[in-house]
């Protein structure tokens, strides 16, 4: 992958997984979060995959409850909201903490924290595009485990280290990057 050298990406040679041998620091994170994400467009696409996603989830629907794990300026869990979730947030920047509590959304700044949730309680868990910036990604499935309720659905997206865009693109590819 001569591409990635300078990102610190490894392939594990069995199962062709491709993740960063570099950890950063919590420091060096939050240095890069406050300058991240600034991209405030929503297409309406966009909010028509979300609305088709919830739709699939109705099964699910009891506690009425949904949260969603780095949740950025709240466009999913506004949509969620126009369907009747009361929905549940996390994020780091004060910006999008602010932005999404306007939204009326319920929100915890910094890394999840299932202490300030009852356990078992939300029928939905998302967190699109954020799993591969988690130091300890099954620490966090265990957070998720205890949140909750039994016979509920986590929704997890990431990054396809095959996409198209990449082979496209070459050097120009920036959709993974350290940190
Ligand atoms: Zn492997």
């Amino acid at each position: 992958m001569p591409y990635y050298a300078k990102d610190y990406l490894v392939q594990c040679q069995n199962c062709r997984f491709v993740f960063a041998e570099k950890i950063p620091s919590p420091q060096e994170l939050e240095a890069y979060y406050e300058g991240y994400g600034r991209n405030d467009y929503l297409s309406p696409l966009i909010v028509r995959r979300y609305e088709e996603l919830l739709q699939s989830w109705e099964k699910y629907r009891q506690t009425n409850r949904i949260l969603d794990v780095g949740c950025g300026i709240g466009y999913f869990l506004e949509t969620a909201q126009k369907m009747g979730w009361e929905a549940y947030g996390t994020e780091y920047t004060e910006r999008a903490v602010a932005i999404c509590a306007a939204k009326g959304i319920s929100m915890q700044k910094g890394e999840l924290n299932p202490d300030l949730y009852a356990p078992e309680s939300f029928d939905i868990i998302t967190s699109f595009e954020v799993i591969e910036h988690i130091n300890q990604p099954r620490a966090e499935m265990v957070k998720f485990y205890h949140l909750l309720r039994k016979g509920g659905a986590v929704y997890i997206t990431t990054p396809n280290f095959n996409s198209m865009l990449r082979y496209y693109l070459k050097e120009c590819y920036n959709v993974i990057a350290y940190p």
